[in-house]
């Protein structure tokens, strides 16, 4: 009898966790709705059902792996600010992060969240490096809190979960979730903080002074760590800059995938997904109104 009824209790408290699993689940897609909504009319961009889709998707595979960070997350969004800048010219700038931030016992760590894929971001330390020590800076020095790890979270999940999702195979996503590390710690360091911040004020230098001049070819050329894409695969063909960057038209004149001479390069909208995405997101799109009614 006694068997039975611990038996009973474990039943009941798998099912209070299943409950609260659903819960939350659905919480997320609502919110994550809503949150969509205001986006696209705020900003006019809207997404294909199935990016929309993958999006949801990524931020519940984020929980089921991270539950324990989100659970215990003790700040999110912090804003960090660090004002009244001055670059080399004479300009004023501010530089501003969003970071979530965790409290245990005698603890703070600072998670950056970013939707790169894990290998990318370990591949390229130095980058985010950079951002998590001005952030530190900040944390530290203007808002005198302590602090004891920095981490990166790279919520793009690795293609073998998302072929164990699409194949709707539970104990494979299973397999899968356990393999897959999105928390990159990056041990932190203040040495090179007023180089990162000079770094960001000279760039806001050329902007102010209207200088664009975009890399040279060879920059084009070269293979980003952690990926197998060039520099032009993986940047400039998703900058809406290109057609009038001369770097990208040297690289397309001398890119054997623009063998079709001048017409080819000009009409070169993207890779096929994004030209099927985008013509899929005009195509669910709500018709503009026809009633002038309608606008009011
Ligand atoms: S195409 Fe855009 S990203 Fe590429 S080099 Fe030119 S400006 Fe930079």
């Amino acid at each position: 009898m006694k068997d039975e009824l611990n038996l009973l209790k474990k039943d009941k408290a798998k099912l209070k966790e299943l409950q609260y699993l659903v819960e939350v689940e659905e919480w997320i897609a609502q919110e994550y709705e809503a949150n969509y909504e205001r986006l696209r009319l705020e900003g006019g961009h809207a997404l294909t059902p199935e990016i929309k889709r993958q999006g949801l998707l990524q931020i519940i595979m984020y929980f089921r792996k991270m539950r324990e960070v989100a659970e215990t997350v003790t700040e999110t969004e912090v804003k960090l600010t660090l004002p009244e800048q001055l670059s080399p010219r004479g300009n004023k700038f501010t530089i501003e992060g969003v970071v979530d931030i965790i409290r245990e016992k005698d603890t703070t760590t600072m998670y950056d969240v970013k939707t790169h894929d894990a290998d990318y971001v370990k591949a390229n330390q130095e980058d985010y490096l950079d951002q998590l020590n001005v952030y530190t800076h900040i944390w530290q020095n203007l808002r005198n809190e302590k602090l004891n790890g920095t981490a990166i979270i790279a919520t793009q999940f690795p293609r073998s979960l998302k072929k164990a999702i699409d194949a709707d195979d539970e104990e494979k996503l299973q397999r899968e979730l356990e393999k897959w590390d999105p928390v990159i710690p990056i041990a932190f360091s203040q040495d090179k903080v007023e180089t990162t911040i000079n770094k960001f004020a000279c760039v806001v230098d050329k902007i102010e002074s209207r200088e664009f001049k975009p890399p040279s070819i060879d920059i084009l050329l070269e293979r980003i760590k952690g990926t197998r894409q060039r520099f032009a695969t993986r940047v400039c063909r998703n900058c809406d800059a290109r057609f009038s960057c001369d770097a990208y038209r040297e690289y397309s004149q001398k890119s054997s995938a623009y063998s079709g001479g001048f017409a080819e390069y000009i009409s070169d909208l993207g890779n096929t997904d994004e030209v099927e995405n985008f013509t899929n997101t005009n195509a669910f799109e709500t018709p503009p109104p026809t009633n002038i009614d309608d606008l009011i």
